[in-house]
């Protein structure tokens, strides 16, 4: 039996591919946790309204204990009232012949009014996950824009990321993925991140004296970076199950807690974080992917995790990228200051 009171969470692009593997998911109860029912209210543009519809057709014929109600909506501020949980999955994708900065400006007016609409409706605890790309820079837009709500709410997802490199580490070393732990995904969600082996252990042993280096850069690094690239060859459409399941289990951690072991995330170097941040010589203001524990519902930083020269040029690289990224927002008059 249910023993807590529903948490309104609000997904856009809900009609999406990743919405479909996303949404019966949480309504089961994989997102918070077994004593948690769910009122799901999904986001679409009005081209996507049948297909969230039809989505919510089916979520009814689950008979969800956990679903207290479904409702759709092309309305942000209906969508976010009272969200307790913010999934924003809908972006606009890059097409043909589309600049960069075209790109931005039109994640931008998305992300913008959604920001927007969640300071002003959303519930005083709510968490935010952006799924969208450029996921870290619109996560940036949306908290730029919800100036009531800490910075450290509004977060990118990099657990994809982070999952491919410890499944792509076990499946090396010959171990369950539970053996694996400390890898870290740093910088930006692109073909600049750096999945980092530094500190990882498999069953306790640094990882480094099980793997060569040559595999690391010419295997480990680029099969990570470049997954997502493999799986729309091999399968003929992008990853949506794997990516909607990296966000469940980045905010089933984020809300009941990773205990010792760590994660990666995109979350703010500003605020809170932002000692933590510096630590690692990580500029404020940016949304960026960093290793992190949960506890008591907030994410951590992990500092003293130092990287070596190499990880250190990949990681300022994948910040300068993100740097580049917010100039561009900002001078397409996006980001305040
Ligand atoms: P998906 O559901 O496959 O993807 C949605 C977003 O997630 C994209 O930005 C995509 O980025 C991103 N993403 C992040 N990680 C991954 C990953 N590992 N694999 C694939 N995608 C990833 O897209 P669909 O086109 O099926 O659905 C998008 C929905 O959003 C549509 O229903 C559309 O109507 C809606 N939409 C809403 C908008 C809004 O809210 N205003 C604007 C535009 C669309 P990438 O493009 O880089 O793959």
């Amino acid at each position: 039996m249910p023993t807590r009171r529903p948490v309104t969470v609000t997904v856009t692009g809900a009609g999406g591919q990743i919405g479909y593997a996303l949404l019966f998911r949480i309504a089961s109860g994989q997102l918070l946790g077994p004593d948690t029912p769910v009122r799901l209210n999904l986001l679409e543009i009005p081209l996507g309204l049948r297909a969230a519809e039809g989505t919510a057709l089916e979520l009814i014929d689950g008979a969800f204990p956990l679903l207290d109600s479904v409702d759709v909506t092309d309305s942000a501020r209906t969508a976010f009232d009272g969200a307790g949980v913010a999934l924003l999955v809908g972006a606009r994708p890059r097409t043909a012949g589309m600049e960069r900065a075209d790109l931005l400006e039109a994640n931008a007016a998305i992300f913008g009014p959604q920001g927007r609409a969640i300071n002003e409706h959303a519930a005083s605890d709510v968490r935010v996950l952006v799924v969208g790309n450029p996921a870290n820079t619109n996560a940036l837009i949306a908290s730029s824009h919800a100036p009531d709500v800490p910075a450290e709410r509004f977060t990118a997802m990099t657990r994809l990321d982070h999952n491919r490199a410890v499944a792509q580490l076990a499946i090396k070393a010959e171990v369950p993925v539970t053996a694996v732990d400390g890898v870290i995904v740093w910088g930006n969600h692109s073909a600049t991140q750096y999945p980092d082996v530094s500190h990882a252990t498999v069953d306790g042993r640094p990882a480094r004296e099980i793997v060569d280096e040559r595999w690391l850069e010419e295997v480990f690094v680029p099969t990570v970076a470049r997954r997502g690239a493999e799986i729309i060859q091999v399968r003929g459409a992008s990853s949506a199950a794997s990516a909607a399941n990296a966000a469940i289990d980045h905010v089933y951690d984020w809300v009941n807690g990773t205990g010792d072991r760590f994660t990666s995330a995109g979350v703010t170097t500003g605020g809170v974080n932002a000692e933590a941040a510096a630590s690692y010589g990580l500029p404020d203001g940016l949304i960026c992917s960093l290793p992190v524990r949960s506890s008591r519902g907030e994410w951590q930083i992990v500092t003293g995790l130092d990287a070596d020269p190499v990880a250190h040029a990949h990681i300022e690289a994948s910040v300068a990228e993100l740097l580049d990224e917010r100039e561009a927002v900002r001078a397409l008059g996006h980001l305040p200051g």
